[in-house]
């Protein structure tokens, strides 16, 4: 049987093993961390990792569900920018990250051997097959598919010369709320700041929120800074705020790739997930983007001609991520203008913009109903 190592077990890394699994790979996954999990935030699946998942056999996360309760685009006094209602947009799953990476893991077969606390320090390789340093401790296998996150290790030995993460200006604060609104979700855009929640499938509502900031500053306490800078905004945003436990508050500092991204594969290793193509999450893709990856790689790893499927990974993937990656900057660097005459042509220029797809959005509904 053919044989991999996936390291790194976040989302990116046990989808690949469960995929890998499926294609008849016998799979070890190394995660340094002491047991599996994820942290206590919401995440957003959109339709094409929804797809993802069921060629992985995850088939519990539904297709998106329609928006319930007003939504939309607001300024901090509520006022509505962009009414996304009258726009029937596509809304993505909505939930909690430890459930979605249970999913996964829950479907691992005999073939996936996990091996928690395992810190990887290295990868090489040579034409008989890939051996993964942790410590004393070697490991060895036909395939290496590195899915160890933004500072990946695999990708720094593979690619010492690259530029890796860029710090975004930017600073992100996650929490989950157990309050009963009948608000939809949404984004309000500030000045150097946005703030945005929406419905988890479990009924509890996910907020996230950013701020400007220079990097590594220490949060002594990120509830407090977060209802500092958002709690005189609009309702729900204080009544989400006084809804969640302080201390369970995620702060990070918000990174992506420098691009041009990296080759994803390297002879008879692959990159998957953040290690490949880490972007700020300005569009709710990244953990998406490496289900997408995982359900690639284990489609084309059916192939007993392994170069070939890598190379048709690598083709398909990195263009796709590339394109994700500039375009979530860019909306991160318009969302984080503060210059106050910056954001008023921003807003209009929303405005206008969700006007004109609204009545585009009535006119497919009218002719839908002709035909
Ligand atoms: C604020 C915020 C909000 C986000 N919201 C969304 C969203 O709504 N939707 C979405 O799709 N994406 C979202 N993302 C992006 C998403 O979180 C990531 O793209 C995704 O988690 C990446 O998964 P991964 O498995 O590739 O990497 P990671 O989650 O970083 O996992 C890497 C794993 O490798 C392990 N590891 C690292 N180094 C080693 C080593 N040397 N040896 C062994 N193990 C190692 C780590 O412990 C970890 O378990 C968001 C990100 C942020 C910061």
């Amino acid at each position: 049987m053919r044989t991999a190592i996936v390291v790194g077990a976040g989302i990116g890394g046990a989808a690949a093993a469960l995929g890998l699994e499926r294609s008849g790979w016998q799979v070890t996954v190394l995660e340094r961390a002491p047991e599996l999990g994820e942290v206590g935030a919401g995440i957003s699946v959109w339709p094409s990792a929804v797809a993802a998942l069921a060629e992985l056999g995850v088939t519990e996360v539904q297709q998106a569900v329609a928006l319930v309760g007003p939504a939309g685009m607001r300024r901090p006094d509520g006022g509505w920018v962009v009414e996304a209602t009258a726009l029937g947009m596509e809304a993505p799953v909505m939930i909690h990250r430890a459930r979605l990476h249970a999913l996964i893991t829950e479907r691992f077969g005999p073939e996936v051997a996990i091996r928690t606390g395992v810190t990887v320090t290295g990868v090489s390789q040579n034409p008989a097959g890939a051996e993964v340093v942790a410590g004393d401790e070697v490991f060895r296998a036909d395939l290496v598919v590195a899915a160890d996150g933004l500072r990946s290790v695999v990708r720094q030995t593979l690619h010492p010369q690259y530029a890796g993460p860029r710090y975004s200006g930017y600073t992100a604060y996650r929490g989950i709320a157990d309050v009963e609104l009948t608000d939809g979700g949404g984004e309000t855009w500030g000045r150097g700041r946005r703030f945005g929640f929406a419905r988890l499938i479990d009924g509890r509502f996910y907020w996230y929120a950013t701020a400007n900031r220079p990097a590594a500053q220490v949060v002594a306490d990120p509830h407090a800074d977060v209802l500092e800078a958002f709690g005189s905004w609009h309702e729900p945003i204080p009544a989400l705020l006084a809804g969640t436990p302080p201390e369970s508050v995620l702060q990070n500092d918000i990174y992506d790739l420098t691009l041009p991204l990296v080759p994803f594969v390297s002879g008879r290793v692959a990159l998957l997930g953040d290690a490949a193509h880490a972007m700020t999450p300005n569009l709710g893709r990244g953990a998406c983007t490496a289900l997408e990856d995982a359900a690639t790689l284990a489609r084309h790893l059916k192939s007993p001609d392994w170069a070939a499927a890598l190379a048709a990974y690598d083709a398909e993937r990195r263009p796709a991520a590339t394109k994700l990656v500039r375009a979530s900057r860019g909306i991160g660097w318009v969302g984080q203008l503060d210059h106050q005459v910056a954001c008023a042509v921003r807003d209009g220029m929303l405005a206008v913009g969700g006007k004109l797809a609204g009545v585009t959005a009535r006119r497919r509904r009218v002719g839908q109903s002709r035909t």
